[in-house]
């Protein structure tokens, strides 16, 4: 058996990863990057597995958002504190209704790097290579814009270093205290799905009310006035991850610096390529996206491969099948799961099986579809008796028409209006927490 090193991932199949064209540009980054400090420490990533440990026990419920991709035209504080705020506010509604706490983890500070379904795009009869994310090459549809050039890794670090820097702020500094929070940016106009969630809010702030008043101020992840927020993103380019991995002094492990948590996409999950491979020797938290073309027999692989001694917390897989499909394929991954006896935390990506062309042009994502998804998750972990562990959406703070649906209807014919992503439809705030209003329903159920 080959032993783990961060590097070892470099003798494996690599695919959706960038060929760049001058390795010595390239290893000029990568020995830069290796003396920056890392982004994430031990510490904390060893908390979050504890936390997700408790999910996958129902002692916790996991809420996982952000970007599809961060880009760095876009990146403004307004943008990190609007959806940190709106990120607060949904794990407030659901841990009114799971009544456990919510663990807060964001698809910020690293989530650069995009697979592609094709490696190329066609416009107009110009082919040029497809647009990776900005930490590998421009989204402006030129040959010169989508050459991958290695320096981006550096300005992606930057851009990831300041964010973390202006989250832990806000967890810290006062921003992240409940009365703020709960001045509730509803933006719902006035029908009566929306009086009902305006009268759980009021029920939520009353509660909150009585409990400051009262000076409690007790509760793993979110006192009255500080909250753990954590950074995740996909572990896709691997040259990036390699250069922020460090030995723990304390106990000689492994971290992935980039991240609190890192995952692998429902595209690079292959047992024996790159991708498994780093992240099966790191300490963090590991996610572990699963579509419809995931077998028993790989998850079994998977599972064995990514967490040998079935650590609580370690490993959690984010379904990802599409409104209409949780039944066909929830089941039997659940059964496989069971049958290894493996500690797992199951959690929905209710988005990237509802992708689909608008009349418009506009790739989005209906509300209905995405709510349709969880509540078909939650129902099979009904049925099975096995605990649905969390959520996870493609979500921002900003007022953005990407995805159609919602109380406050966003029409195929709104999409052009604010479509601002880079890659994936992103719910807007108004969406955001209204489906979390409807999670905790199902939580309450
Ligand atoms: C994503 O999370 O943006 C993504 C590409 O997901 P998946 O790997 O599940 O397709
Ligand atoms: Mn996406």
């Amino acid at each position: 058996m080959s032993t783990w090193s961060k590097s070892s991932w470099r003798d494996k199949p690599r695919i959706q990863m960038p060929d760049y064209p001058d390795q010595a540009a390239l290893e000029a980054v990568e020995a830069q990057l290796a003396r920056y400090p890392v982004l994430v420490f031990s510490g904390e990533a060893r908390r979050l597995k504890k936390h997700l440990g408790a999910a996958s026990r129902g002692e916790a419920f996991l809420l996982q958002g952000g970007d599809c991709a961060e880009s760095f035209e876009q990146f403004s504080s307004d943008a990190i504190r609007d959806t940190f705020k709106v990120m607060l506010q949904m794990a407030i509604v659901l841990t009114h209704g799971a009544k456990v706490p919510v663990i807060k983890l964001g698809r910020m500070a690293g989530q650069f790097a995009k697979p592609r379904s094709a490696p190329t795009e066609t416009v107009d009869g110009v082919e040029l290579p497809s647009y990776r994310g900005d930490i590998i090459n421009d989204l402006d549809f030129t040959a010169d814009a989508r050459i991958p050039n290695p320096e981006k890794m550096l300005r992606a670090y930057t851009q990831a270093a300041a964010t973390l820097n202006l989250l832990r702020a806000f967890s810290t500094g006062g921003y992240a205290d409940v009365h703020q929070v709960h001045g509730w940016t509803l933006g719902f106009t006035d029908n009566e799905k929306a009086e009902k969630y305006r009268e759980i809010a009021n029920r939520i702030s009353d509660t909150l009310d009585f409990m400051s008043a009262a000076g409690v101020t007790s509760d793993t992840a979110h006192t009255l006035s500080s909250v753990e927020f954590y950074t995740s993103h996909e572990a896709l380019l691997l040259e990036y991850e390699e250069a922020l991995c460090r030995q723990d002094s304390m106990t000689g492990k492994w971290l992935a610096g980039s991240g609190h948590m890192i995952w692998i996409g429902d595209r690079t999950r292959q047992p024996d390529g790159a991708h498994v491979e780093f992240a099966s020797g790191v300490l963090n938290p590991i996610g572990l996206k699963c579509g419809p073309s995931m077998t028993s027999d790989d998850l079994k692989k998977l599972m064995a491969k990514l967490n040998p001694q079935n650590e609580a917390g370690r490993l959690t897989l984010i379904a990802r099948f599409g409104a209409g499909s949780v039944g066909e394929h929830l089941p039997r991954l659940i059964k496989t799961v069971q049958e290894e006896g493996a500690n797992v935390v199951w959690t929905c990506d209710a988005m990237h099986g509802n992708t689909i062309k608008s009349s418009s042009g506009y790739k989005t994502r209906p509300f209905e579809s995405v709510l349709r998804e969880v509540r078909e998750f939650f129902g099979v972990h009904a049925a099975e008796g096995t605990i649905p562990g969390g959520v996870h959406f493609e979500m921002t703070g900003q007022d953005v028409t990407e995805c159609t649906g919602g109380v406050r209807a966003v029409s195929d014919e709104d999409l052009s209006d604010r479509y601002h992503t880079a890659c994936d439809p992103r719910l807007n705030a108004s969406q955001s927490l209204e489906l979390a209003f409807l999670v905790a329903e199902e939580l309450t159920a």
